[in-house]
Formats: structure tokens, sequence, C-alpha cells
């Protein structure tokens, strides 16, 4: 029977039939036949400690039977009021600069974001200094929306709907040994009028594809922006929950952002939801007797109870069970395996962040289109290995309860699987 599902970022007319998935658990989807594939991508980025975390299930069942949904505006519920407390005792950890205060909930990625720039809009305009200079990095992604498109590269991607983007300074990626450059375009950019802020996604530049830079730049990026008193939203949407090694990637520049966004890995991967940290100044500028100044954003699912409890327990999870001992083994054992690569002529920029490492593959059409990229894909699955590469960029992003032989398995696969016809 022909399927009359639309698949999302899937060229319907070249791609191979999608691939049924009955079961999954741990770092395994499973096929209705049994057949076993290793998530080697996390499902799209978003699942953490494993697939069915017994613990996040049993929060779902349990708040399934309590309250399944109520409208967020003029009512809350527990799970919600857990989660935020949670999650700010979580993200203020260790830093005492302007914390972080105020949660604000949506359901995706891209909605966490698009979230954060109403909120700096919002800021400066209730400030009585409005202000939409918005700065992002080349190569960046924050989303599918028309306002996180703007924010992100132009391509491909988003040709069609270009007469709709709306313009951003744009600064160049702070590549290794290029970084003073990205700096000094950023404070040139800050100079030049008022700025309402710096978004960027600290460390690692994912859809972009997977470019890496030192937190030092961050920390300087921060720096630049707390001088000329422009907000700074980081998009941990990818790199929030352990993924860099720490809990947030800007744990390893000491910085807090004035927004920070929160998607994929905040429900450990099992429900969909998304939240936009504020400082008590964001917020304080839109607390008024004046109506006008409200945030006026809503989802219809704002902050739905099992979507939060799922997130309740997932942070329980990182409480209760040695996560972070788990990233670092696993960040080793990342970095054991992708040592035999540097020397491999096949491969080029060999690199690591915490949990994630990538390669890019020598290819004379590189880029997203790059014809490799879906063969690669094909015969990483022929292997029951599921890698997704953005265009001849490999990378590898494993659930946390990955051993040392599912990483063989995925290693094996990329020496044999590529270059050889
Ligand atoms: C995936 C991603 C998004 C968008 O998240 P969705 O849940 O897919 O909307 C935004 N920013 C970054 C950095 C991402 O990796």
């Amino acid at each position: 029977m022909k399927s009359s599902v639309w698949h999302p970022f899937t060229q319907h007319a070249v791609a191979p039939e999608p691939t049924m998935i009955a079961r999954a658990e741990g770092q395994w989807l499973e096929a209705p036949d049994g057949r076993r594939i290793y998530d080697g991508i996390s499902s799209w980025w978003v699942v953490t400690h494993g697939h069915r975390h017994p613990h996040i299930v049993a929060a779902i069942r349990e708040q399934a039977t309590m309250l399944d949904q109520v409208i967020f505006a003029g009512f809350t519920h527990e799970p919600a009021e857990r989660l935020a407390r949670l999650l700010l005792a979580r993200v203020n950890a260790g830093v005492d600069n302007d914390p972080l205060a105020h949660v604000f909930f949506s359901d995706s990625g891209s909605t966490a974001v698009e979230v954060a720039l109403k909120m700096a809009l919002g800021f400066w305009r209730n400030a009585g200094e409005p202000r939409s200079r918005i700065i992002a990095l080349e190569h960046a992604y924050h989303g599918d929306t028309i306002g996180t498109m703007s924010a992100g590269a132009r391509g491909v991607f988003n040709a069609a709907y270009e007469p709709l983007l709306f313009e951003v300074e744009r600064v160049p990626f702070p590549a290794p040994g290029r970084e003073q450059a990205t700096l000094d375009a950023i404070e040139r950019a800050c100079c030049a009028a008022p700025v309402a802020a710096l978004v960027v996604e600290p460390l690692i530049l994912g859809a972009g594809g997977m470019l890496m830079y030192a937190p030092s730049v961050l920390g300087e990026m921060r720096r630049i922006t707390e001088r000329h008193g422009a907000l700074m939203i980081a998009d941990e949407v990818m790199t929030g929950f352990g993924r860099t090694g720490t809990f947030l990637a800007c744990d390893q520049a000491g910085v807090r952002p004035d927004i920070l966004a929160l998607a994929k890995g905040i429900t450990g991967g099992s429900m969909p939801l998304a939240a936009t940290l504020a400082t008590g100044a964001v917020f304080d500028a839109h607390y008024s007797t004046d109506r006008a100044k409200t945030f006026f954003h809503s989802s219809s699912y704002t902050a739905n109870p099992i979507a939060c409890a799922a997130a309740v327990a997932n942070l329980e999870v990182w409480d209760s069970e040695p996560v972070g001992e788990r990233i670092k083994r696993l960040a080793g054992l990342q970095a054991d395996r992708l040592a035999s690569f540097g020397d491999d002529p096949r491969f080029s920029s060999v690199r690591r962040q915490g949990t994630i490492t990538a390669l890019d593959v020598a290819v004379a059409d590189a880029g997203y289109f790059a014809g490799i990229g879906p063969q690669l894909y094909e015969r990483f699955l022929e292997r029951g290995v599921l890698l997704r590469p953005l265009g001849n960029t490999i990378y590898v992003m494993p659930p946390y309860c990955t051993s040392a032989d599912d990483l063989d398995l995925v290693y094996d696969a990329i020496r044999q699987v590529v270059g050889r016809g």
C-alpha cells in the first residue's frame, strides 16, 4: 500500500523507502521483523540516556493517568512548576552572574529560538529603546520557522522563502586560527549601531556541518555583548543535556547568556518539549500593569503535563544515575575510536567535542548535496548502523548508554564503507 506520509527533509522522488521501526530500547532501533539498527545519531540528536529509559517511561505512564493537558494561560500544574525549578537549579549551578530566573515553555527547538528572538525584541521595545538588529554566525542553524531560518545560514534549504526572511548581521564562523576575525566583526557590529541580540550555537554548529570552536571564543563573545549592552541568546537546543561533555556547552566557557533555548534532550528524547530561559531583567521588561508589554506568545500545548513529567524524570535521572561519568567515558571511547582516522587520507578535519565526533570525506563536490551523503547513509544502514551524513561530513552522536562494542560497529562501518566503490 502506498504511503501518504510526507517526511521531513526528504526528497521523495529519489529517497529510498523509509525504514519501518516498531520498537526501540537503549541504543537500538528495531524493525517489525526484529532486525536491529544502532542509533548512531540519537534519533536526530534527541535521545540522551537511551530509548525508553524506565524511569522516564514510568513518569509518562503515571502522568497520563492524572492530567493529560490543560490550558497554560491562567492555569498551572505541578510537572511544569517542578520542571522550571529543576531546570533553573541545574543551569545556575556554579555561576554567580545574573542567573537565569524564568522558564517559558514551547514544543520544539525552532519555537524555543523563535521565542528567544521575540523576547529580545520585546525587551528592547518595552525598555523604550526599540532595537531589532540580530547578529548571527555564518553556517548557523536555529530552526525551520521563518524567524529561525532568518537567523540561520542561507542556502538551498531556504531559497524559496528568502523573500520573507529578515536581515541579520552575519559574522564569520570562528574557525580554529581565525577566531579574532569573528570577534572583531561582532565588536564592529556592536559599535556601528545598537544590537538587540547575538544568537549563537555554543561550541558546535550542528546542522551547519558539526563545526567546532573553542570555549574561549564563546567567553569573548559574551564579554563583547556585555560591554555593549547587547543580549546574548545561546541556542543549546542540540548542545544542551551533556552532548559537549558538560551539562551545557556554555559551562565550558563559564558564561551564562541572557536567554537560553533548550529542546532536543530535555525529555531524554521521549516527548516533544522545549524551554526558553531568561534572566530577571528580560522578564522584568515584560512585567508591567501596561498590558501592551505582555509577552505575546503561546503554543496550544505549552507545557504539556505529560511532556513536563518526562522532562522532570529526565532531570531525576541526571541526579540519581552517574550520567556525568557515563558521558566522560563515552567521550573517551569516542576519542579512542577517532584516533586512527587522523592520518587516513580519505578523511579530513577529524574532530571531537565531548561525546560528538565528526570527520569530512574528501570529495570533489563537498557540501550538503555531496552525492556521497545518501550513498553512505544506505551503506551504513545495510550494516545495521544509522548515521545520516551532513553532505560529506560524517558525524557520530551516540546515546550515552552506548558501549565500546557498539562504537566498534560504527567505526568499522565508516572504515569499510568510505571510498570502497
Ligand atoms: C535542531 C535544532 C533546532 C531546531 O529544533 P527543532 O526541534 O527541530 O525545531 C534549533 N537549533 C539548533 C541548534 C538545533 O540543532
